[in-house]
């Protein structure tokens, strides 16, 4: 079973700390769309006639497609991939966008999930972001998508961000619940350098939260969510049961995707490639034919660590035999006193031959994750 991704790098406006390859200038939207549907067809080989069991819009931001623009790229999709009848098929949304109209096309054109980008149901705060939207309309674009048919849901809400209180926090996620989503994905501000957030903090303007914070609203969002039965499969990420992600849960499983559009990756189990992240370029290239792309062939180091750094973070946890069987790397004998001193600290268990995060874990999930990461002499 395979995956297939798509990018649609355009955005109203840009979010203060955003750095997904985007641009507010849509006058390319149109041709690039057509380079997509280019690419999509020279791909057709790479998921080597695999069932297509998601497909996943996200950007930028892919509700600025029109219906045609979306019709063009699933349309093309359908004609040269096997997909599955019951594929998800997400598309990440922005709240100003999902007017009545716009819900009923994307129904019909077959999208079965939404990701809704509303971060926060604070005013001050979504003005702070940067954001498109106001609450209101958050909360108006949900009950929408219930009405218009789309009840596989999903909200991405923020914490950790400077001014946003415990209370302001709680009631974010209260709020969240009661719009009766499936799934809702909860991510911690992180200041990248090229964002404008990034800048304000390099010039002093900006202050962000101290670490204790960050990780005090980490435990709100971990105490609240399981209460209204939002379980935790995956760190930042919280489901009813059965909605879980098949798409993102395809990544940690390691199964075959495609990326199509500038700056999308793509994964064979053997390679990762990198679409160029520029608009025009892309848009060029795909014109005479060319598929702008770098590929890394992932030796057995890089595909150990990447199995470690992304199940360590599932609810599933990271299966030791698995590592034996498929990378031949036997973690409990190679790396026998960091297992040892990690499970002291109390920030992992060992049971059934699977590492688990514990709570304390999960608070420093990337950090457990380097201690284990294979080097070229653990080969
Ligand atoms: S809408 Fe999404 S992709 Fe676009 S700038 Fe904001 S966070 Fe980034």
């Amino acid at each position: 079973m395979a995956g297939i991704y798509l990018h649609i790098p355009f955005c109203k406006q840009a979010c203060y700390y955003c750095d997904f390859h985007f641009s507010v200038n849509t006058s390319l939207k149109a041709e690039l769309i057509k380079a997509m549907v280019r690419e999509l067809e020279l791909q057709t080989n790479y998921l080597a006639q695999e069932p297509v069991k998601t497909i996943y819009l996200g950007g930028g931001t892919p509700s600025l497609l029109s219906e045609s623009e979306l019709d063009a790229l699933l349309n093309t999709i359908y004609k040269h991939y096997p997909v599955l009848p019951k594929a998800e098929i997400t598309l990440e949304a922005n709240p100003d966008d999902l007017t009545a109209e716009k819900l009923k096309t994307l129904a019909l054109a077959g999208i079965n999930r939404l990701s809704i980008g509303i971060q926060s149901f604070d005013n001050t705060i979504l003005k702070f972001l940067n954001r498109a939207h106001t609450a209101d309309e958050a909360t108006r674009c949900i009950e929408g998508a219930h009405r218009a048919g789309i009840s596989n849901l999903s909200i991405d809400i923020m914490f950790g961000l400077p001014g946003q209180s415990e209370t302001g926090l709680r009631s974010d996620l209260d709020q969240a619940i009661q719009l009766d989503p499936k799934h809702i994905s909860v991510y911690s501000l992180t200041i990248e350098e090229r964002t404008v957030f990034g800048k304000w903090v390099a010039q002093g303007k900006l202050k962000v939260n101290e670490e204790p914070e960050a990780a005090r609203q980490f435990e709100v969002v971990m105490d609240t969510l399981p209460i209204h039965n939002f379980l935790q499969y995956e760190i930042s990420n919280y489901a009813r049961p059965g909605y879980e992600s098949q798409h993102n849960a395809s990544y940690w499983q390691r199964k075959k995707y495609l990326g199509i559009g500038p700056s999308a990756h793509s994964y064979n189990g053997e390679t990762r490639q990198f679409n160029i992240s520029n608009n025009y370029r892309y848009v060029r290239a795909l014109a005479g034919g060319e598929i702008p792309f770098e590929r890394e062939l992932l030796t057995r180091e890089n595909k150990i660590n990447e199995y470690l750094f992304t199940s360590l973070r599932t609810s599933a946890g990271c299966n030791l035999a698995v590592l034996k069987q498929d990378y031949q790397y036997d973690l409990a004998t190679q790396a026998s006193q960091t297992l040892s001193r990690i499970i002291a600290q109390n920030l992992i268990v060992l049971k059934d031959e699977t590492l688990q995060l514990t709570r304390a874990g999960k608070l420093v999930a990337d950090q457990v994750a380097l201690e284990f990461f294979a080097t070229e002499k653990s080969n």
